[in-house]
């Protein structure tokens, strides 16, 4: 690994959880050394020296919800790491934490896969998350169990309360997962929509031949996402544990998390952009590449989560980043062709166009820039044991930086972006607002959008810091 030049970022106005200023940010071996005034005519002799004239500094973007070769059946979601993390970085995502485990295979062998894949082809920084089907029945040995994950260097789980086929755990054996993250701080993250009910409304659709896209949000209707969230939000509360939603997408499951809130439960949220920006309307209209679960919903939703947003309710926006290509959603989970929604591999595109979408909010005036940065960068770094490691502009951090053109504009269609997926979610859309320069400690690893010099290999696996129990 070579070091990198020192560099200076120059005229600027940074923006992170210490406030907006203007300053100079001064980068010494891929780290931050200085952020102050003047830099310039200071002891930054020799630096490389890019211009934020203009724009904003922000630390880079971390995505804590990705999913990069993820096979489902027959086909595998269009990102692996090195396309993955070079969509990430021309969009200013400086950090992922991917989601390692297919299926139900053992917690080791996941780990492996899932580092084999990264290894020599990240171009950013990434975590891993394991994703949790069984626990140990004795608690000592579950502790343990999360104790090697954090020796591992992975301080978060997730579970999943959907897809009895391959994923679903029942409520003993999250309660015993939430039990061991209150002895070993790591967080227990779970997917909130009830699969038993969800099951049954399928069932229904499809007996009554209801089987398109259109059907989608009918069977994974809110009800079933605020039933789950208010069923793991009692079993963290009564185990004194720390709960993580991810992708919330109702107004619904919003209400239902404030509730357990104001009940006392220790409990955070994320949202995603496709949440924030698109409607069921697409799914009515039988699209099948806006299938994803939970499903795209209604305004008066995406209206809840922007104001939960600006208000700290939801802290963080990740992008669930799966998607697939036109081809494999054709072909389906299954491999010869779908015949019902439930062989739709779903999922949607993300990675590269988070920073952008959520700063949309800002200048839609329903979001804070100090908002903005916070939910891209700064709550996930210090949710997800980072802190002191990447989220701030700041001494002695890594030099993981996002120069913000707020006036570069981008039209969002696929051969604008850089995922091996062949559409985007959000073609014909402009965005005002673009990074000009991404910085991954110290180097420069994209410049108006497009990657500078991509070395894949070069991004490291950053192992995370758990909850202090
Ligand atoms: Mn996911």
């Amino acid at each position: 690994m070579d070091m990198a030049t020192d560099l200076v970022v120059r005229g600027g106005t940074v923006v992170d959880g210490s406030g907006t200023r203007r300053a100079d940010v001064l980068v010494r071996g891929g780290r931050i050394v200085a952020v102050e005034e003047g830099i310039a005519v200071g002891g930054a002799l020799g630096a490389d020296v890019v211009d934020a004239g203009g724009a904003y500094v922000v630390p880079g973007g971390i995505d804590v919800h990705t999913h990069f070769a993820l096979p489902v059946g027959a086909v595998t979601s269009a990102d692996d790491f090195e396309s993955g993390t070079l969509a990430a970085a021309c969009g200013g995502t400086t950090c992922v934490i991917d989601f390692a485990g297919a299926g139900r295979e053992p917690w080791q062998e996941a780990l492996a896969t899932w580092h084999d894949r990264a290894r020599g082809r990240a171009l950013v920084d990434y975590g891993l998350h394991l994703t949790v089907t069984e626990m140990p029945l004795d608690p000592d040995g579950a502790a343990q169990r999360f104790a090697a994950f954090v020796e591992h260097g992975v301080t978060s789980v997730k579970l999943y309360l959907a897809y009895p086929d391959r994923l679903m755990v029942d409520d003993d054996t999250l309660g015993r997962a939430l039990a061991a993250s209150r002895r070993t701080g790591v967080r227990v993250c779970v997917h909130a929509e009830d699969g038993a009910t969800v099951e049954t409304l399928v069932a229904e659709a499809v007996a009554a031949g209801r089987t398109g896209p259109d059907a989608v949000p009918s069977v994974r209707p809110p009800s079933v996402e605020a039933e789950a969230v208010r069923r793991a939000a009692g079993l963290a509360g009564a185990a004194g544990a720390w709960l993580y939603v991810v992708h919330l997408s109702s107004r619904a499951g919003l209400q239902a998390v404030l509730a357990a809130r104001a009940s006392g439960v220790d409990i955070h949220t994320e949202t995603c952009p496709h949440y924030l920006h698109l409607e069921q309307s697409h799914l009515e209209a039988g699209a099948p590449d806006f299938v994803c679960a939970p499903p795209l919903r209604q305004a008066s939703d995406r209206a809840a989560l922007w104001r939960a947003l600006d208000a700290g309710d939801v802290e963080v926006v990740s992008t669930d980043h799966c998607p697939f290509t036109t081809q494999d959603r054709r072909r389906g989970t299954g491999g010869t062709g779908w015949t019902d929604f439930r062989q739709i591999p779903g999922g949607l595109s993300g990675v590269e166009t988070r920073l952008s979408l959520v700063y949309q909010g800002v200048l839609d005036r329903r979001l804070s820039l100090e908002r903005w940065v916070d939910a891209t960068s700064g709550s996930p770094a210090r949710l997800f044991g980072l802190d002191g490691v990447k989220g701030a502009v700041r001494p002695g951090l890594d030099a993981d930086l996002v120069v913000f053109d707020p006036g570069a504009t981008r039209r969002l269609d696929a051969a604008n972006l850089h995922s091996r997926c062949d559409h985007s979610p959000y073609a014909g859309l402009e965005v005002t607002g673009w990074p000009a320069v991404t910085i991954s400690r110290g180097d420069v690893v994209a410049v108006g959008g497009e990657p500078a010099d991509p070395r894949p290999g070069r991004g490291r696996f950053v192992r995370r810091t758990p909850l202090r129990p």
